[in-house]
């Protein structure tokens, strides 16, 4: 048997992400800016669910979501009303002390509205142009240029976003038409695919040919489906160095829509294709409206691409654990440490990367706690009332009796001051 210590190459690290390589897009407010692209981390963006005219309704979801995570939020700007309540939105940001930029969603009606609307045009960061809905036949390439030209009169970024629920049936007719004439025809999804590349990049080269500085052109081609996503994008990644923004769309509700979106969205991000991303949850009834937020930050983070939050490892409990305490208290901690990184992200730079772990047994609870930051082993069923404490891979103390949740957290938050705290 060798002696040789030397692990084989496959098992030295992980996979590394390539680097990503395309332009970077500069999106800029007031006095802010925010790089896309490039060597820019991979961006998080929402979008709000409220009618935009209602100026303090959006400007409070635009807040929520913004200090959920989103780097960026798109409105809906679909009405000469909406448009008019733009400017005030970005107003009522401002005064909130909100540095977020605000993203104008176009359909039909954007050339109009973008012309007619001046200070809404100013107002937003970023244009969100679909090439399926700008207009049919010789009204097309008109109604485009005019958005396009907006984007270079108020110098803005656009995010030309084809989506197949929306797609340039011409284009798309046409590339049925030159199919059918091939002597081996492509399977139907195949020309989908080619519609929905060619509609974004055809868009993009006659945006190019308008003026628009190809630095302030993002892509985006939405479907529905994990598969056709992957293969979409793949296909973007090979044939154009434009930023490229990733979403599943129509995600779905719950569980479906996240582990699609999970699914499809870390497929291509482990292949350094995306440098925004959206996850398109529908909310349930009831629910948040920044869960969509979220699940974005969790994908970044469980990929290692970006820490937003500190993270807490929790076993799933067996039936060694037959109370629910150390469930209460994992999501006690996860609950609150979520609640204060808005606070937390100023005041202790580096919290972000702090690893808590909180497990229900002596099995793998002294292991796991040892590997993380800060971490408690609960006593399991039958085994003696006390849970060690873990600081920096040392047992630190023992805790016991019934106020080991409240000890717990007052350990965790003097551990955060004393490490992220800045020295007097
Ligand atoms: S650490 Fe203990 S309680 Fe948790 S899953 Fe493992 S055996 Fe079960």
């Amino acid at each position: 048997m060798s002696t040789d210590t030397a692990m084989p190459p496959d098992l030295i690290l992980p996979a590394a992400v390539p680097p990503r390589r395309t332009r970077q897009a500069v999106v800029r407010w007031g006095s802010h800016a925010l790089t896309i692209g490039g060597d820019a981390p991979v961006r998080v963006q929402a979008m709000t669910n409220t009618d935009t005219v209602d100026v303090i309704g959006t400007a409070i979801q635009v807040k929520e979501l913004a200090q959920a995570g989103s780097e960026l939020v798109r409105i809906t700007v679909n009405t000469p009303e909406a448009a008019e309540a733009v400017p005030h939105i970005r107003e009522q940001l401002d005064r909130m002390g909100l540095d977020v930029p605000l993203i104008g969603d176009f359909h039909y009606n954007g050339h109009r509205l973008l012309t007619e609307y001046p200070a809404m045009a100013q107002a937003l960061s970023k244009y969100r142009i679909n090439p399926g809905n700008v207009g049919k036949g010789d009204k097309r390439d008109r109604q485009f240029a005019m958005m396009v030209e907006a984007a270079m009169r108020w110098d803005k970024v656009v995010r030309i976003g084809v989506n197949w629920g929306s797609l340039d049936q011409e284009l798309l007719a046409g590339l049925m038409d030159e199919n059918a004439a091939r002597a081996e025809p492509w399977d139907a999804k195949s020309v989908m695919y080619q519609a929905l590349v060619q509609s974004a990049l055809g868009s993009a080269e006659y945006a190019r040919e308008l003026g628009l500085n190809p630095d302030n052109i993002i892509i985006s081609c939405k479907v529905s489906g994990v598969q056709d996503l992957i293969t979409v994008y793949r296909a973007l990644h090979a044939r154009c160095d434009y930023a490229l923004h990733l979403g599943l769309t129509e995600a779905g509700m719950g569980a479906k829509g996240t582990v699609a979106s999970t699914a499809a969205l870390s497929v291509l991000l482990q292949e350094g294709i995306g440098d925004t991303i959206r996850v398109s949850l529908t909310p349930q009834p009831g629910e948040a409206r920044t869960q969509e937020v979220v699940v974005a930050l969790e994908i970044l983070q469980a990929l290692g691409l970006r820490n937003f939050n500190p993270s807490v490892t929790a076993c799933p409990g067996c039936g060694r654990t037959t109370s629910e305490t150390f469930q209460v208290l994992a999501k006690r901690i996860d609950d609150h440490l979520r609640a204060m990184m808005p606070v937390w992200r100023e005041r202790y730079p580096g919290v972000e990367n702090m690893k808590v772990a909180v497990m229900g047994c002596i099995v793998n609870g002294p292991g796991e706690s040892k590997h993380a930051d800060i971490g408690i082993s609960l006593p399991g069923t039958g085994e003696a009332p006390a849970a060690p404490v873990y600081i920096d891979g040392q047992k630190a103390m023992t805790l016991r009796g019934e106020g080991i949740a409240d000890e717990f957290h007052k350990i965790v938050e003097d551990y955060i001051e004393r490490r992220f705290g800045t020295p007097p």
